[in-house]
Formats: C-alpha cells, structure tokens, sequence
C-alpha cells in the first residue's frame, strides 16, 4: 500500500505542476480573445460552459478520489453536458440560442424561487434574511423581463443537443450509461456498493460493502479528452494558438514516471486500505 500511497502523492505533484503552469496560460489567451464588449451574452456563456470543464479536470488532476470509478464517472459525465453545449452552442453560433441557454438557466431559478416563496407563505420554510434576499433578488435583471419564460424547450432535451453537436455518439457511449451511475440506479449499485457474500449456506446473495471502490486511472485520460475538446472550440472561436497541448504532454510524461509497473498499477489500482493522504 505504501506504493499506491508514493504513487498517489507523485501523481499529485504532476497535478499541481500542471495546473501552476496552465492556469496562466488561459489567463493570457483569455486577454487575446477578442470578446463582444456591447452583447457580452456569448462569450460569457462560452467562458462559462469553458471554465466549468477546466474546473473539473483540475479536481481530477489533483485529488485522487475522483479515479474512484462511481465518483469519476459522475463528474466526466458533467464535463461531457458542458461539451454538448459549448460544442451546440460555438457550432450553431446564433445570438438567440446563446440568449435561450441563459433564459432557461433563468427561468428554472424563477421557478425555484417561487416554489420557495409558496413554501415561506404556507410556514413551512423559516425566513432568514438570506432567504428573503435571494427570494426577492430580481431574476428578470439580467435579461428583459418578457423574455423569461419558466421553460425553454431548446435546452430541455439534452439528447437532442447532443445530436445537433454531432455527439450522438458520446451520448450512447458515456453520457446514456453514466446516467445510471449519477442516479444510482440497480446496475451501479450492484457495480459499487455491493458484494457477494461468501458465507456458503447465504446462497450468493448480494450485500452492501463499504470498501473504496477500485481506483481507475484511465478516468483521467477520459477527463483530459472532454477538457480538449472545450479547450479546442475555445480556441478556435477566438483565433488562438494551442499552448495547452504540450501541457499536458508533460503532464503524462509526469504521470507515466510516477506510476508503478505494470503489475502493481494496470488498468485498476486496488485501494481498499484507507487512505488518509489528502
Ligand atoms: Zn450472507
């Protein structure tokens, strides 16, 4: 176990390495890119929806819970919705749509707020300064009042915003399967969380287990790939050059040194002793 342990802080020290050296990379190509100072909407949604699958490669890069395969899958599975949308949204390039992502982002927040409104009028809610601040915070401030409406049906069907990304295909293979995982459904449950019992006479029953699933590190390469890909559109939209690339060449190259033979470390980490290393 101390080995996984050397590997974990190795692997570690590459992600900080990494992120110390990209993160001012994107602050300098975010000066370069040429931004709508008059209709600001699109590219604050672009660097919205980019920044997002940024923030969650650093967390995949630098803590080692996320090669757990349950949480892992949970967070690519967050990064790939961004992708659909960044790649949807830079692919169709339309004012109005960039308008309707942010109003259906709105509109469900008013939604919540009158939900929350009914819950404090019916005493069921204790009002709190906070509250009663966010309550009354006017959602229409952003956008002009008749355009929020509390749905908008472009946003609501993420299948069919990964089809008109040409992601189809990403859909079926992560974003469909790793559905089950987010909403814990009988396959990840039976995946994770139980185990066969062993005790001869129980007939194989199932029961829960409360052991760390087993590490994959191959989720990385997956979240580096979602993270590419934003970086890519990103990129292209604002004419920059790639600086990230070579990056994350390093990165690998790291990482590669950093992990133990084949026999001790290959597709799967086992990791059931804890670990308190953070
Ligand atoms: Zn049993």
């Amino acid at each position: 176990m101390t080995e996984l342990l050397g590997f974990i802080a190795a692997s570690r020290d590459c992600g900080r390495s990494f992120v110390d050296a990209v993160v001012p990379v994107l602050e300098s190509q975010r000066t370069e890119a040429k931004v709508d100072l008059y209709n600001p909407t699109a590219d604050e949604v672009i660097g919205g929806l980019f920044a997002r699958t940024f923030r969650f490669l650093q967390t995949f890069v630098l803590d080692f819970h996320l090669w757990a395969d349950d949480l892992g899958r949970v967070v690519l599975r967050l990064m790939l919705e961004s992708l659909f949308y960044l790649r949807f949204l830079t692919e169709q390039n339309r004012p109005e749509l960039f308008l309707a992502f942010q109003k259906y982002g709105i509109g469900q927040e008013k939604l919540y707020k009158m939900q929350l409104r009914k819950l404090l009028e019916e005493g069921k809610l204790e009002a709190s300064a906070d509250l009663r601040e966010f309550i009354d915070s006017d959602s229409d401030e952003e956008i002009s009042d008749e355009l929020v409406n509390v749905r908008l049906k472009n946003f609501e069907d993420l299948r069919k915003v990964a089809i008109e990304a040409g992601m189809k295909d990403d859909n079926v293979l992560h974003y469909q399967p790793e559905s089950t995982v987010v909403h814990g459904h009988w396959p990840a449950l039976r995946r994770y969380y139980l185990e066969m019992c062993t005790e001869p006479l129980h007939r194989l029953h199932l029961q829960p287990t409360f052991r760390l699933p087993s590490l994959d590190p191959q989720l990385l390469d997956q979240a580096f790939r979602l993270f590419m890909a934003a970086y890519q559109l990103w990129i292209k939209r604002y004419g920059l050059e790639d600086r990230v690339s070579p990056l994350v060449d390093q990165y690998f190259d790291c990482y590669s040194a950093a992990t133990p033979p084949a026999s001790e470390a290959s597709a799967t980490v086992d990791h059931t002793e804890g670990t308190t290393e953070e």
